[in-house]
């Protein structure tokens, strides 16, 4: 990045390298970053210290669903932080109710827990999973192959992806991993200790994947023959990012028995607070009362503070119908991305996803990149950077765009324009 970036003023440029070094001193360098330095955002715009605009199409990872600096987040801030922050879960508060029940109303009949973010999230499914298995000595979870569920002992374990768990071992036991949208595989690899499955409606980090109706409802039903749980990672698909709350509702869309599904447990957070951080698990009606007080706990969980911005969230959501919004808006970008994959075959391969879940999938030995050895997806994204569009590689193929739900088409155009500017320069 750094050949590419425009100098910026000695000033600034100070600020730049302080603030680098700041880092380098004394932040754990667990992330790969991106040479950016960030200060302030407005609504799908950020900036950096250098005052270059930015066209966030990657909202914080799917989490800045309003985008930055929305006068609803703020004021829903500013106004509970003056009535109630925290008191813990020892006590009952309004606004966790209330936020529970808003959850319920979209998805069904059941109980929703709070917790911080979504690993902590999943690790409330795996705890209900081991515990609806204890008494059978049944404990193993089925996940999928390049899923991913977050950066815990138990999240890594979870995760089908063997570049995380490298390095920590022993892993957490009790799952094992089998391809995605293939149902026979699943089957045969259910044995008497397995207890659950777990996936994600459309793959993220694994690269932008939908599960197929039939393998959602394929999987209803054998977990319902073989009496395991079926729990869902809505946490980066999930919260109307497909044009509906959930990803199955959107994917069983007018599919015959569809109208019927539901997961047996659920976990969200990325988008439920808009950037403030909260997390959460849904878990279906004969289910809901398995943890039991004194089985599960988050002090931060649900606070009122973190309930208050979400409950606004849902309200802004609703009002402004952004569900509807993403659907088209996204249907659109998606219709340009597959305009770029005919026009210019040799860069673009396709589009995969769902509403404002996309992914821009690279051809292979792309030659503009051919003088580099970083994977195309990283090298696409600086490049996007330079032209002033933040993105989000997945793998070493697919760029990601999960744009804030309230993206404005003009600057979807933008976003789309830029893109097709980088795509001619390197065919
Ligand atoms: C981001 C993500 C997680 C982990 O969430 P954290 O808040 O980072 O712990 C889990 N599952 C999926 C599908 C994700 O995209």
């Amino acid at each position: 990045m750094k050949e590419i970036m425009p100098v910026p003023p000695a000033i600034v440029r100070n600020d730049y390298a302080s603030i680098r070094e700041l880092f380098a001193k004394n932040v754990v360098p667990s992330y790969g970053r991106f040479e950016l330095v960030l200060s302030h955002g407005s609504g799908s715009y950020v900036f950096d210290v250098a005052g270059k605009r930015y066209l966030d199409l990657g909202s914080g990872i799917a989490v800045c669903c309003l985008g930055h600096t929305h006068p609803a987040i703020t004021e829903a801030l500013v106004e509970q932080s003056k009535k109630l922050i925290h008191v813990s879960n020892l006590y009952f508060t309004e606004p966790q109710g209330r936020l529970a029940a808003e959850i319920v109303k979209r998805i069904g009949a059941g109980k929703v827990f709070f917790s911080n973010s979504g690993a902590e999230a999943n690790e409330g499914l795996y705890k209900l999973a081991r515990k609806f298995g204890h008494d059978e000595g049944r404990f193993e979870i089925l996940t999928a192959t390049n899923s991913f569920h977050g950066r815990t002992l138990a999240g890594i374990a979870a995760t089908g992806q063997e570049k995380v768990k490298k390095g920590f071992e022993p892993a957490v036991p009790g799952f094992r991993h089998v391809p995605f949208n293939d149902l026979a595989a699943a089957r045969n690899a259910i044995s008497p200790a397995t207890v659950a499955i777990l996936i994600e409606g459309v793959q993220g980090e694994g690269g932008v994947t939908p599960a197929t109706p039939e393998y959602l409802l394929g999987l209803r039903a054998l977990c319902d023959e073989k009496k395991l749980l079926l729990l869902m990672d809505g946490v980066q698909c999930g919260y109307f990012r497909t044009g509906k709350f959930q990803s199955f509702q959107r994917i069983l869309e007018g599919v015959p028995g569809g109208e019927k599904f539901l997961p047996d447990g659920l976990s969200m957070a990325k988008s439920l607070g808009g950037g403030f951080p909260i997390g959460a698990f849904w878990l279906r009606a004969p289910y809901q009362d398995l943890l039991g007080p004194g089985t599960h706990a988050s002090t931060f969980g649900g606070t009122p503070l973190a309930c208050a911005v979400a409950l606004k969230i849902f309200e802004v959501v609703e009002r402004e119908k952004l569900d509807e919004h993403a659907r088209k808006l996204g249907a659109w970008m998606q219709s340009e991305l597959d305009r770029l994959a005919a026009t210019y075959p040799t860069v673009v391969k396709g589009s995969r996803g769902l509403g404002f879940m996309l992914g821009l999938e690279l051809a292979e030995k792309i030659p503009g990149f051919a003088a580099s050895d970083k994977p195309a997806a990283i090298q696409f994204v600086n490049r996007l950077h330079a032209a002033g569009v933040l993105t989000i590689p997945a793998g070493t193929q697919i760029v990601r765009l999960l744009p804030p739900l309230n993206l404005k088409p003009q600057e979807a155009d933008e976003g789309i324009s830029k893109i097709e500017e980088i795509v001619k320069t390197l065919v």
